[in-house]
């Protein structure tokens, strides 16, 4: 199976890294893709994904960090171009197979709507313009992300929306436009309405993923996520499914070649 969103360069992991990527080969994890989330972490990402043959990486700027590409009224400023343009060089390394985490997060609201809007435009430039599929982050924007993504053009590549928490109407949006959701450990929380999403939209749209250090799934609520975790997300969308894991993890793993083409290094 395979870990479609994985942050091993987080502190979190301090210098363990190595160590977690052996504990989820040991538990079946054949890939990682490791997302940058500005461009420090871009950087590491590249970085990790040269030390490791499983492992692959995103660059982009978070919503949360619009302001390093654009003003509070939206509009990109020299350092953002600047920032643009070295987001476009590490993206022609063969390992980065895709622009992300991109989007918008009215939860925290951490930089200006304007500067969101304009940042998410951009970087969707920049993956048309690379030919990479995107990795969406939203947070509290379902409504305003789709209808933002419909005006502006769609990617031609696709992409995933990532740790995804949206409603019939979100599921319905992908699937109609050909993205995948990506799901992760809360779909194994008693009260998370994901397990609908799940079965609305079948193994086929599904990339599964861990978001470690984040959202750990039952029963490690409370610590540090880690990869190797991956198999009790696997399990819990089997059960919704009513599906052999080995199916869907057959079937997800399949998905994700499709949407990153990741190259030949996925050892089975
Ligand atoms: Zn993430």
């Amino acid at each position: 199976m395979i870990d479609s969103h994985v942050h091993l360069n987080r502190h979190e992991f301090g210098d363990e890294a190595g160590e977690v990527v052996a504990r989820a080969r040991a538990a079946g994890v054949t890939a990682f893709l490791n997302v940058g989330y500005d461009l420090q972490t871009s950087r590491a990402s590249l970085a990790l994904a040269e030390q490791y043959a499983d492992v692959w990486a995103t660059v982009g700027i978070h919503p949360h960090d619009a302001l390093l590409l654009a003003d509070e009224e939206g509009r990109l400023t020299d350092d953002g171009r600047r920032r643009l343009e070295e987001l476009e060089a590490l993206s022609r390394h063969p390992k980065v197979v895709a622009i992300g985490e991109i989007g918008l997060d009215f939860f925290r609201d951490l930089s200006p709507r304007p500067a969101q809007h304009a940042a998410l435009a951009a970087q969707l430039e920049l993956a048309a313009r690379r030919d990479l599929p995107v990795v969406f982050h939203v947070r509290d924007a379902w409504e305003p992300m789709l209808a933002f993504v419909d005006q502006v053009g769609l990617p031609p590549r696709r992409g995933v929306l990532h740790a995804f928490s949206g409603d019939n109407r979100a599921v319905d949006w992908a699937l109609e436009r050909g993205f995948r959701l990506g799901i992760g450990g809360v779909v194994t929380y008693r009260q998370s309405t994901l397990p609908g999403m799940v079965a609305r939209a079948g193994c086929d749209p599904l990339l599964l993923e861990t978001d470690a250090p984040w959202l750990p799934p039952v029963p490690h609520r409370g610590q540090r996520n880690e990869p190797a975790w991956l198999g009790l997300v696997l399990d819990t969308v089997a059960g919704i499914l009513q599906m052999e894991p080995g199916e869907v993890e057959r079937r997800t793993d399949a998905s994700f070649t499709a949407l990153f083409r990741p190259g030949k290094a996925i050892t089975p």
